[in-house]
């Protein structure tokens, strides 16, 4: 079921040249985790405030749970639209204990506020520490207040801000998946913002990718990796190789070497491959059927990444396991296990 819909969604803030949203539409289903991530600037913060009734729109429609909430000049307010927020410094009262802070926006709507929040702060883990201070408590911890006073009200959707951009990066790992596991067990639908494309790959159903205020692709966090719709989303999410390569009838010649692949016949000429660090594969000898001169080998632990130079002086980065000592200026032959391929 269709929860939240955007339809054309555009807003220029009145001092601004530039659009800071430009005719968004997109949708989102009911239980659903979606994360909105760009760059600084590209409108992410905008949407959410447009969502939750914080700013009002140029041109478009947002409707939630079948009803307009905003459509031309008619717009129901902000404490109206049924929507629980996390902003990114938490916004916990200082003066108030973690409980009155989740009761703050439950008294005198339902019958017994008491009771509904202590339950939530059990649910995000904090049972023991009802009448503690915002400031006796980690930044993970405050962050679980946060989201706990946001959905004790039941509300429609969750949005967030940032919420993981206060915590280190340790810290991280562990919140993302607290909270994940949280909003699944409330079966509340959730956007959050995000500019680490780690915590939105991690923590995220689906993704939207925003670009100067323009909507570029909104799918799976494997789609939007491996099917990326454009240049930018594929960079977005990580490094990837370009090499130009000419069709042939069983596959690509490139400069570093021939590669064959049945869908050369789709193309007539010049193509651009463009691939992953990670998919491509180094082999020991010459049955691999491309090659390079090794320039570099950078070493991550884990793995190491091969930066691979042809003739011409330009180069591919690889990712191959960490164990393998190359000599630097060797040639290194490789094969690449998945690309994309379009015309150059
Ligand atoms: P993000 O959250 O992705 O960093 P924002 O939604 O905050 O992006 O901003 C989008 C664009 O709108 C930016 O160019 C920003 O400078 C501009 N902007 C944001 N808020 C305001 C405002 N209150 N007045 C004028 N311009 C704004
Ligand atoms: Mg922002």
């Amino acid at each position: 079921m269709t929860l939240l819909e955007l339809k054309g969604i555009t807003k220029k803030y009145s001092q601004a040249d530039q659009y800071a949203v430009n005719d968004v539409s997109f949708e989102v289903e009911k239980g659903e985790i979606l994360s909105l991530v760009g760059e600084s600037g590209s409108g992410k913060t905008t949407l959410l405030r447009l969502i939750a009734g914080l700013e009002h729109p140029d041109a478009g429609y947002i409707s939630l749970k079948g009803h307009k909430v905003v459509e031309g000049k008619k717009s129901v307010p902000a404490n109206k639209r049924n929507v629980g927020m996390v902003f990114q410094d938490y916004a916990l009262f200082p003066h108030l204990t973690l409980l009155e802070n989740v009761m703050f926006g439950l008294k005198g709507k339902i019958p017994d506020p008491d009771k509904v929040a202590k339950e939530t702060l059990s649910l995000v883990g904090l049972s023991e520490n009802f009448k503690k201070y915002p400031h006796q408590l980690s930044g993970g911890q405050q962050q679980r207040v946060a989201l706990a006073r946001a959905i004790a009200p039941s509300p429609a959707i969750l949005l967030m801000d940032e919420p993981f951009s206060n915590l280190d990066s340790v810290l991280k790992d562990q919140v993302r998946e607290e909270i994940r596991q949280i909003i699944k067990k409330t079966g509340v639908t959730a956007i959050f913002v995000t500019h680490d494309t780690r915590d939105a790959l991690s923590t995220a159903d689906r993704i939207a990718i925003l670009h100067k205020g323009y909507l570029q692709q909104i799918d799976t966090p494997r789609n939007l990796y491996e099917y990326p719709v454009n240049g930018y989303v594929a960079n977005f999410f990580g490094k990837r190789n370009e090499i130009l390569a000419v069709s042939t009838d069983d596959g690509f010649y490139s400069s570093f070497g021939f590669l064959p692949d049945e869908r050369s016949k789709l193309f007539s000429d010049q193509v651009r491959l463009s691939f992953r660090p990670e998919n491509a594969t180094v082999g020991k000898d010459e049955t691999q059927p491309m090659s390079g001169k090794l320039v570099k080998s950078t070493y991550f632990g884990d793995h190491q990444l091969l930066k691979i130079m042809d003739e011409e002086g330009r180069y591919i980065n690889i990712r191959s396991n960490a164990g393998h000592i190359y000599e630097k200026e060797s040639v290194v032959f490789f094969t690449i296990d998945k690309f994309n391929v379009e015309d150059a």
